[in-house]
């Protein structure tokens, strides 16, 4: 068997990649989100507020400059005062303030930390000059400017300028560094995401693609399956040989089919088996075809057919061929109710590990496992049909047998009563003989058959001597008594291939197939002797026949001729002096005949 991994697998394989790469790539977009994002902090937070703080000073430097300058040029002592007041107490604490500011901002930078040094050096050099006290009013009158100082000044100031210019280009340049630096990160996040995305997307379309590979042809071959098998036909078979749950289901399909066509292949047998039991002929036919039939229908089984003879109280195999020893054995005392399908008129199961309440005289001790099931005709039980093997027969095994016993209990009930009625029709009922209708079928039958064969058929007609005169003497009953005791006789005394029949009244027929009159005579003397030998109470000497005997084809062609030339031999013996045998003699034949 082709291994194959099972399809829930394959989804959860399908769904282990897919996460991940959905997880990774959700991962690699938030790093990258998050990196452009200190970026951008960095642009904003940074680069954003040194570029602004230094601003405040440049500004801040240039009010304080222009103060400084004028306090340097003013001419007037008022508002040099003023102009004092002003630089002393806002300009000169903001710049203090703003190089603070800046400072704080910007000191991991060693060019702004230099560039904050001068600028600090050049304000605290101001500040120094404006302590020396030489921006005071000095000079000789209005207009006087003190040309040193503020030269001195302006300097300073440039220096200081120059430092804020420096600083603002620099925090311009570090932003257009940290832009592009964004741009890069972006980019580099965006082909990462890209490609794990694309790897992703390419495992994942791999996999779809081996599910779709794997499942999708061999579900169409399913359903194309099921669609011919819709269609009743059973003909083909799925060849699916994995361990997935596909190749399950297709096990499945493949078996519901074999059941399906088993199941029609039984219908067709127990039809067959219809037909063919409405063509019995027999109820030994019937019988046989019934257990013929249960071998083909209820495989590794044996069947037996066990018949009810009511008339000897006897359990009886319908045929003795199939019996084992044991069983044989059992049947020898059996009477119907030692079988307990027959006396509950009920399936009965016996067995290995059945432990049933009552075991079964007849099957009870047999190995393996056995079902019986009672013949019921109209409500009587007829017989039984046990089925015999190594393990339990399943449902639908036991359904066909009930079935096929369905079919078959009726037709062996008439054909057993209408052997019965036949049997009746043609028996004599005072000495258990056949009757004389029986005597002319078999008659015709014999001659017909030593016809083919060409061998002799000796006849012999007997009739009892002075019986009228003994049912005088001894009344009706004791002749019928003699009848039936004389006609026993004859039955045992013949060869089992010979036929013996009531012919009428105290007639006998005896037909003796392959026997020339030779032996015809030998045996007909033999039954004289059985019968003179009889003893019978209240008769004082020995009830004696005489026989005439005929042969075909020697005596006669035709059946009926071979009974008149032995009857006119009977004559002849009656004439002889009875208690004789004589031969029929063709030189006796009169006109008549
Ligand atoms: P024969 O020796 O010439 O044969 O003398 P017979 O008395 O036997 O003469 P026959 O054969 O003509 O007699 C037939 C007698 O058999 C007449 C009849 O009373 C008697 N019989 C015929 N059928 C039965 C029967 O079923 N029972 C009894 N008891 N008697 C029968
Ligand atoms: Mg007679
Ligand atoms: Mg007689």
């Amino acid at each position: 068997m082709k291994p194959r991994l099972r399809i829930a697998p394959k989804f959860l394989l399908l769904i282990v990649v897919l996460v991940p790469a959905m997880l990774a790539s959700g991962w690699i977009g938030l790093q990258g989100l998050s990196a452009m994002r200190t970026t951008v902090n960095g642009i904003t937070g940074d680069n954003l507020r040194v570029a602004q703080a230094t601003a405040q000073l440049s500004r801040d430097v240039s009010r304080a400059e222009a103060l400084a300058l004028q306090s340097v040029i003013v001419t007037q002592p008022l508002p040099q005062a003023e102009l004092d007041a002003r630089l002393d107490d806002l300009a000169e604490p903001a710049v203090d303030a703003d190089l603070a500011t800046v400072m704080r901002l910007d000191v991991r930078d060693t060019f702004a930390l230099d560039r904050l040094k001068t600028m600090s050096s050049a304000w605290r050099a101001f500040l120094a000059l404006e302590r020396t006290g030489r921006f005071d009013y000095a000079g000789p009158g209005v207009g006087y400017i003190n040309q040193a100082t503020a030269s001195r000044v302006a300097a300073l100031f440039s220096a200081m300028e120059q430092g804020t210019g420096l600083l603002v280009d620099k925090e311009v340049h570090d932003a257009g560094i940290a832009r592009a630096k964004a741009a890069s990160t972006q980019s580099h996040y965006r082909v990462l995401m890209l490609w794990v995305s694309l790897g992703a997307l390419v495992g994942v379309l791999i996999l779809v693609g081996w599910l779709i590979r794997d499942v999708v042809p061999r579900v169409t071959a399913y359903s194309a399956f099921a669609r011919r098998v819709a269609e009743d036909d059973l003909s083909g078979r799925l060849q699916d040989h994995g361990s997935d749950e596909l190749s399950g289901l297709g096990a499945a399909l493949n078996r519901m089919v074999e059941r399906a066509e088993e199941s029609r292949e039984m219908d067709a047998r127990q039809r067959e088996f219809a037909a063919a039991m409405q063509l019995a002929e027999s109820e030994e036919e019937a019988q046989d075809l019934l257990r013929r039939h249960l071998t083909r229908v209820v495989p590794r089984t044996d069947p037996i057919v066990f018949v009810r003879n009511n008339s000897d109280d006897r359990l009886q195999a319908a045929s003795t061929r199939e019996l084992d020893t044991e069983l044989a054995a059992r049947l020898v005392d059996a009477k119907p109710r030692s079988c307990l399908a027959i006396r509950f008129a009920q399936a009965q199961h016996q067995g290995t590990g059945l432990d049933p309440l009552l075991e079964c005289e007849v099957c009870g001790k047999r190995s393996g496992y056995s079902v019986c099931n009672p013949l019921i005709v109209h409500g009587e039980v007829i017989g039984s049909v046990l089925l015999s093997g190594p393990a339990r027969t399943d449902d639908a095994a036991r359904r066909r047998l009930r079935e096929s016993i369905a079919h078959a209990s009726p037709v062996i009930g008439n054909l057993r009563n209408l052997a019965l009625a036949e049997r009746r029709a043609a028996t004599d009922s005072l000495t258990g003989l056949p009757n004389n209708r029986s005597a002319h079928d078999n008659l015709r039958r014999m001659v017909a058959q030593a016809s083919r064969s060409g061998a002799p058929l000796a006849a012999g007609l007997l009739d009892i001597d002075h019986f009228k005169q003994l049912n005088d003497l001894h009344g009706h009953q004791k002749g019928d008594e003699v009848l039936a005791l004389i006609g026993a006789t004859l039955a045992s005394t013949v060869r089992e291939s010979d036929f013996v029949a009531r012919y009428g009244g105290e007639e006998f027929l005896l037909l003796m197939p392959g026997t020339e009159a030779e032996g015809a005579l030998v045996l007909a003397h033999k039954v004289c002797e059985a019968i003179s030998s009889l003893i019978f109470r209240g008769l004082e000497g020995p009830v004696t026949a005489s026989i005439g005997i005929a042969v075909f084809p020697e005596d006669a062609s035709e059946p009926a001729t071979l009974v008149r030339h032995a009857d006119r031999a009977l004559y002849a013996a009656k004439r002889g002096g009875r208690d004789r045998v004589e031969r029929f003699a063709a030189s006796a034949v009169t006109a008549a005949d």
